[in-house]
């Protein structure tokens, strides 16, 4: 799916609020904050911070944290994602995209902390996702 044209000052919004959400970052162990936001189809924007855990593996990263909390608050179509780690572009990994594709986000804002932003397509970022056409049952 082609990313969705946002308007400039959408995708400036978006990077402020996924910037004000890596200050709520919970990450004593990598150091490393990132925060995101998520932009539903019907406008509403929801943010997420990277939570860490002392079992390493319950960590989740701001991106799936902004989209279960979207998801939760009953926003299912979603379209973009900013993210922010720093200070150079942080692309979200892979675990996110998927889980991005599963809502029909198409464009992912990468942005610095400082403000700079870029636009890339999600397909770009995880061509032939699996998708729930992907599970087709046995016979
Ligand atoms: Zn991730």
């Amino acid at each position: 799916m082609k990313p969705a044209a946002l308007p400039a000052a959408m995708l400036r919004r978006l990077a402020r609020a996924a910037i004000r959400a890596r200050r709520r970052a919970y990450a004593p162990y990598s150091r490393f904050r990132v925060g995101a936001a998520v932009l539903a189809a019907d406008g509403t924007v929801t943010t997420g911070c990277n939570v860490e855990n002392a079992s390493y593996g319950l960590t989740v990263c701001a991106e799936r944290v902004a989209v279960q909390k979207a998801v939760s608050e009953g926003h299912r179509r979603l379209r973009a994602v900013a993210v922010v780690g720093g200070p150079d572009f942080t692309p979200p990994c892979g675990a996110c995209r998927q889980v991005m594709v599963e809502f029909g986000v198409t464009t992912v804002v990468l942005s610095t902390p400082a403000g700079r932003t870029q636009v890339v397509a999600l397909a770009e970022l995880l061509p032939a996702a699996f998708r729930r056409q992907s599970r087709r049952r046995d016979a």
